[in-house]
C-alpha cells in the first residue's frame, strides 16, 4: 500500500452542517470476504485456504481486512490469529478485523485473535431496529443503547480502532438511530458502519440516511461512516455509491459480490466504479486494479463456485464481444464498445487460445497469469487432466483451466 492508515482517517472536512457535500478524500476498501462472505451458503474456507486469501486480499490492496467472526468456532479463532500474524503483522499491512457481537466474551475474543496484527480492529454489533429488539434480542431501547455505550467502551480498553454497527440501521426508527450514534460516539467509536442488512434500502433512502445522522449526530466528523449494503433486491453497489455521495468513506464489500443470501456489495464492481467514473467519484483508494481478476478467480478455487459468465467486472463474458457490430467497432477503436480495458482489471489478453494442440508451456504461462505458479510436479498432473478434456472440448476457458486445478472426485467415492 502507498501509505498508512491512522486510526481515524481524517473525513468529512468540511462541517456537516454547512449543508455542501464532502471534499474529495480517500476511499477506505473494508473486505468482508472472509466473514460475512465466508458465512453463505457453499463459502465455507478452511484456515489454509482463508489464509491464501487474506494473503491475495491484503495484495488487492484493501484497508481493512475483516478476517472472521472470533467467538463463532475456535478454527475461526485460530484463522484470525494467523491472518493477523502471517498477513496483518506489517506496518503497511491492512487493519485486521474481527466481528464480535456487543458481548464481553465475543470482544474478548475478538481483541485475542486479532492482537497479533499490527493494527487490529475490534468491529462490534448490535440489532436497533424494533423488529430485532423485540424479536430477536428481547431488550428495550434503553437496554440497547445501555449495552452499546458498555461494550463499545469495553472494546476501547483493548484496541484503538473500534468500529460499530448498529444491525438492521436502515429498519431502525431515525430519531432512536440518531441516540445509537451519538451513544456509540460517546464511549470511543471510531467507525460507525450503518448496515442494510436486509438489502430493503433504495440508493435515495440510504444515502438520506447518512446524511441525516452527518446532520444531527455531535461530534460524527471525527469519525468514518461505512456503509455495509446487501444485494437482496440488486442494489448493493447502487446503495453503496449513493452513500459515499451522502459522506460515506469506508465501504464493505467481497471478492465476486459473495456474502449471506444475495450477497455483500461487489468489491471488484466498487473499484472499477471509482476508476472509471473518476468524474463523479474523484476519490484515492489503495486498490491494484490488475489485481480485480487473479483474486476473483483465486476465490473460485477456494470456494464451490466462481463468478457468473455474465457478472461485471470479472465474469467470464465481462469483455466478450460477440455480435458482429460489435466486433467490428472494438476492432476498429476498443472504446467503441469497452468503458475500460481487460487488462486494467486484470484479465489475461486472449493472445492464446488454448485447445488439444496447447503444449504445456502454454497452459504453465496461463494458470501464471491467473494467479497459480504450480510446481513441476502439479503442472504434469494438471496437463494430463487438460489434455483429457480437450479431447472432449474445443475450447478451454479460463474457468475450465481453474477447475482442472482440484482433481475431480472419483465415481467410485460417490456410488
Ligand atoms: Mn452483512
Amino acid at each position: 500500500m502507498s501509505e498508512s492508515v491512522p486510526d481515524v482517517t481524517p473525513v468529512n472536512p468540511r462541517s456537516p452542517r454547512d449543508g455542501k457535500q464532502p471534499q474529495p478524500g480517500r476511499i477506505l476498501f473494508f473486505d468482508t470476504t472472509l466473514r460475512d462472505g465466508e458465512q453463505s451458503p457453499g463459502c465455507v474456507m478452511y484456515g489454509p485456504e482463508k489464509l491464501r486469501m487474506a494473503h491475495q486480499i491484503a495484495a488487492l490492496g484493501v484497508d481493512i481486512l475483516e478476517a472472521g467472526f472470533a467467538i463463532a468456532s475456535e478454527g475461526d479463532a485460530e484463522s484470525i490469529r494467523n491472518i493477523a500474524r502471517e498477513v496483518g503483522s506489517s506496518a503497511n499491512a491492512p487493519v485486521i478485523a474481527s466481528l464480535a457481537r456487543a458481548k464481553r466474551e465475543d470482544i474478548e475474543a475478538a481483541a485475542r485473535s486479532t492482537e497479533p496484527a499490527a493494527r487490529p480492529r475490534i468491529h462490534t454489533f448490535l440489532s436497533t431496529s424494533d423488529l430485532h429488539l423485540a424479536a430477536k434480542l428481547k431488550i428495550t431501547r434503553a437496554q440497547a443503547l445501555d449495552q452499546i455505550a458498555e461494550m463499545v467502551a469495553l472494546a476501547r480498553t483493548y484496541c484503538g480502532d473500534v468500529e460499530f454497527s448498529p444491525e438492521d440501521a436502515t429498519r431502525t426508527d431515525p430519531d432512536f438511530l440518531v441516540r445509537v450514534c451519538e451513544v456509540a460516539i460517546q464511549a470511543g467509536a471510531t467507525t460507525l458502519n450503518l448496515p442494510d442488512t436486509v438489502g430493503y434500502c433504495l440508493p435515495q433512502d440510504y444515502a438520506g440516511m447518512f446524511r441525516m445522522v452527518r446532520e444531527r449526530v455531535p461530534g460524527i466528523e471525527n469519525i468514518v461512516l461505512s456503509a455495509h449494503c446487501h444485494d437482496d433486491l440488486g442494489l448493493a453497489v447502487a446503495n453503496s455509491i449513493a452513500s459515499i455521495q451522502a459522506g460515506v468513506r469506508q465501504v464493505e464489500c467481497a471478492v465476486n459480490g459473495i456474502g449471506e443470501r444475495a450477497g455483500n456489495a461487489s468489491l471488484e464492481e466498487l473499484a472499477a466504479i471509482f476508476v472509471t467514473r473518476r468524474d463523479q467519484f474523484p476519490f484515492r483508494h489503495n486498490i491494484v486494479m490488475n489485481q480485480l481478476y487473479p483474486t476473483s478467480q483465486m476465490l473460485a478455487t477456494c470456494i464451490s463456485f466462481g463468478a457468473a459468465p455474465n457478472k461485471a467486472i470479472v465474469g467470464a463474458n465481462a469483455f466478450a464481444h460477440a455480435a458482429g457490430i460489435h466486433q467490428h467497432g472494438v476492432i476498429a477503436n476498443p472504446l467503441t464498445y469497452e468503458i475500460m480495458t481487460p487488462e486494467s482489471v486484470g484479465v489475461p489478453h486472449n493472445s492464446l487460445v488454448l485447445g488439444k494442440h496447447s503444449g504445456r508451456r502454454a497452459l504453465e504461462h496461463r494458470l501464471i497469469e491467473l494467479g497459480h505458479r504450480l510446481s513441476h510436479a502439479e503442472l504434469d498432473a494438471v496437463y494430463h487432466r487438460f489434455t483429457e478434456l480437450a479431447d472432449r472440448k474445443k475450447t478451454i476457458y479460463d474457468q475450465d483451466l481453474i477447475r482442472l486445478l482440484k482433481p475431480e472426485p472419483k465415481v467410485s467415492a460417490l456410488a
